[in-house]
């Protein structure tokens, strides 16, 4: 009876860590690190705009995601920026002189 108890408790157990071991591995941990290779991979990048087509914010200091467009690469602070340019790059572009 007591030895069945514990095994039931390990299997739990292990169920738990498993479950726990993999929302860890696909969790912000994994997240961040992602990011920060994101932005070392962007260091490198030529970017064909300054600052931010659509917040207007400088990007010589951090580039948070970039959007290739009409063959030009454009980097944006965020991924949010880069997405309101992809939904209407034209209207961007157009109203930066780009
Ligand atoms: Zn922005």
């Amino acid at each position: 009876m007591v030895s069945k108890r514990i095994s039931f408790l390990l299997a739990a157990g292990c169920a738990l860590f498993l479950a726990s071991g993999c929302g860890v591995r696909n969790g912000a941990t994994d997240k961040a690190r992602e990011q920060q290779r994101a932005r070392a991979s962007f260091a490198n990048v030529h970017l064909d705009n300054s600052n931010d087509l659509v917040c207007g914010m400088s990007l010589a200091a951090e580039v948070g995601d970039t959007a290739h467009y009409a063959g030009k690469v454009f980097g944006f602070c965020s991924q949010g920026c880069k997405e309101k340019f992809a939904a209407n790059p034209s209207q961007y572009l157009a109203a930066s002189g780009e």
